[in-house]
């Protein structure tokens, strides 16, 4: 295992599945205080009803069927983003349903915090590590890097 070092300050990513934007949105409301004393970043549309129906600044990738999912994972690669709030609609397939489960994927490689509904996100963003740095571990794939390949 390696080490790595949350911030005080939290990068958040926010999205939520069509039918569960509405859920987010209470969820945010709720939540508003301290999500505002963190970054934010979030798929398209989620970001856009974020900043006008509850005046949050959030930086907005692309919608996620056109690209916007694909964009956070690259940041959970990057190590960029710290927790994850993805209300996923466990009801409808999605277009990009293979960008979604590719986007759930880096999470588990990076052991991203990661909650996909309303009161695990509760208990996520009333946890003490929100407020303070947090050290977290990360599986070392170098013996994977340095694999023999022929
Ligand atoms: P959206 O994307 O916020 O742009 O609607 C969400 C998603 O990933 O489906």
């Amino acid at each position: 295992m390696s080490k790595s070092i949350l911030p005080v300050k939290k990068t958040i990513a926010l999205v939520a599945h069509d039918h569960k934007k509405d859920e987010l949105m209470q969820w945010v409301k709720k939540h508003k205080l301290i999500l505002s004393q963190h970054h934010l970043v979030a798929t398209g549309t989620t970001g856009k009803m974020i900043q006008e129906e509850v005046g949050v600044e959030v930086k907005r990738v692309l919608s996620g069927p056109l690209g916007g999912d694909q964009q956070l994972g690259a940041m959970i690669a990057e190590g960029i983003i710290d927790a994850v709030i993805f209300f996923w609609d466990p009801m409808e397939a999605q277009p990009h349903d293979s960008d979604v489960k590719a986007f759930l994927r880096l999470c588990v490689v990076w052991n991203i915090v990661i909650a996909s509904d309303a009161s695990t996100a509760d208990f996520v963003i009333t946890s003490p590590h929100m407020y303070s740095e947090y050290e977290k571990e990360v599986t070392d794939y170098s013996s994977y890097l340095h694999r023999k390949i022929k």
